[in-house]
């Protein structure tokens, strides 16, 4: 619509403008040919002294042929003392034109007007001698053939015009049907989008902006699937990791309700194990949380943390379940060692991974960790001569609620969100992680690299 009013507009101007420039042309010449005619006859009467209608029809028969319709001569009263018409001449009658009015005042008088039909040019001049007026003369011209060509250019103009307008308002119309059909079609795969049909696509067609927008929805509703399954494969596991302890502990409670007379020894025996369910439960939940803290980005400002400290400490927790387990655990840690994290941070990396790395062992194993500093990067690794983890499974085992070995996970008391929390943490920090197989035996390695921190603390 804007655009049609622009054109509009335009042509309006282009139709105006030009006739107006032609006719003040027009105007302007015949007011210069007609005072040209109106002077020639003003100088044959100029050595008059008196006007009369002889000594005037004398002084005409020799002035040529001027091309003017009419010309009329006036004594000083305005009565026609001549006229070149001569079916109807004013001859004898007073013609008070104003024009004639104006001569008789002294002053030229010149008029130029388009009535549609021909260009109407009128003109008085008076008539003097020895500075005195003693008449006027008047023309008048009434010019249909100019007027003809004026038509034309008029009639013209006005057809290029329409036919102009008839051609911007088509083309507008198609390319406006164009454009809003793509557009109604990528309205219609957002709106289904947004009802949850997140397999549904825009159709992508040309290279335009609106194929580029229709490509960023796609992309967009790509992630919003990928983010959809994540989430539902994330809440369906999690109610399934959250029934199994639950649906334990209620089989326990019914067994303890349903028999009569249990023994106090079985009693015990059944409370203890919901006592280890409900420990699961608290886990899962507490892993549960941690992650969603880490999802939701609410993370604790970083400050410069030394990891050796922390990786003592965390030797110290695990040394009795690795001594229950007869794995040997070592370390060797660099002092110089600080990252730009939290203390909890740095805690959740080497407990999960030395955790791991006893309940994958086999008796007699060993876990070994290292915290060194390599240029700016800090490199903790965690080698353990345990189970090993099967190449299919290495892609895989940072997913939550993602193990290898289910029934074993379960056994040893894992959640399988530990190494999830790990890997989100070392990301949140700026840092990557790596599983890898132990060279030269079984088991597993993982190296984490953190950036350096140079002191003072950042958010
Ligand atoms: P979980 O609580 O089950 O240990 P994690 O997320 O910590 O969960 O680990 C995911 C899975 O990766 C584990 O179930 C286990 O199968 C495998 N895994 C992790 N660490 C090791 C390791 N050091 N050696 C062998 N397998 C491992």
């Amino acid at each position: 619509m804007s655009y049609i009013l622009i054109i509009v507009a335009v042509l309006i101007l282009l139709n105006s403008y030009p006739l107006l420039v032609s006719q003040n042309l027009v105007f302007r010449s015949k007011v210069t040919a007609m005072s040209g005619s109106v002077k020639v006859i003003e100088s044959a009467l100029s050595g008059l002294e008196e006007l009369t209608e002889e000594n005037v029809s004398q002084a005409m028969t020799v002035v040529e042929e001027t091309g003017v319709s009419r010309i009329m001569i006036t004594d000083t009263a305005g009565r026609v003392l001549y006229d070149s018409r001569e079916t109807g001449s004013a001859v004898g009658l007073y013609a008070f034109y104003t024009e004639i009015v104006q001569a008789l005042s002294g002053d030229d008088a010149f008029f130029c007007s388009y009535d549609g039909e021909a260009f109407l040019s009128r003109g008085a001049c008076p008539v003097v001698y020895h500075n005195q007026t003693v008449g006027a003369v008047y023309a008048y011209e009434y010019d249909t053939e100019q007027a003809e060509l004026f038509k034309n250019l008029q009639t013209n103009l006005m057809r290029i015009s329409g036919m102009i307008a008839v051609l911007v308002i088509l083309l507008s119309m198609v390319l406006s049907r164009m454009l809003t059909g793509r557009i109604s079609g990528l309205l219609q795969a957002i709106r289904q989008v947004r009802e949850g049909a997140y397999s549904h696509r825009a159709e992508e067609k040309g290279t335009d902006e609106i194929a580029q927008i229709t490509a960023e929805f796609n992309s967009l509703t790509d992630k919003l699937q990928t983010t959809e399954n994540t989430r539902r494969r994330f809440v369906s596991d999690a109610s399934h990791e959250l029934k199994t302890p639950l649906a334990g502990i209620r089989l326990l409670t019914d067994s303890i309700l349903q028999t009569e007379n249990m023994d106090a020894e079985t009693v015990r025996e059944f409370v203890t194990d919901i006592g280890q369910e409900a420990e699961r439960l608290s886990r899962i939940t507490e892993d549960l949380l941690r992650l969603t803290r880490l999802d939701s980005g609410a993370i604790q400002r970083a400050e410069p943390v030394e990891a050796a400290p922390v990786l003592e400490r965390v030797m110290r927790m695990l040394r009795m379940v690795a001594r229950e387990k007869e794995v040997q655990l070592s370390y060797c840690a660099d002092h110089r060692a600080v990252v730009m994290a939290t203390e909890d941070d740095i805690h959740q990396i080497f407990y999960n991974l030395m955790e791991n790395g006893i309940k994958y062992s086999t008796r007699g194993g060993f876990v070994h960790t290292e915290l060194t500093v390599e240029e700016q990067v800090v490199v903790i690794r965690v080698e353990d001569d345990g189970v090993g983890i099967p190449d299919e499974d290495m892609n895989h085992i940072f997913d939550r609620f993602y193990r290898v070995d289910k029934m074993r996970s379960r056994a040893v008391g894992g959640t399988g969100l530990g190494l999830s929390i790990v890997r989100d943490t070392v990301l949140r920090r700026e840092g990557t992680i790596e599983v890898a197989h132990r060279v030269g035996g079984q088991g597993t390695v993982f190296t984490v690299r953190l950036p350096l921190a140079e002191g003072g603390t950042e958010a």
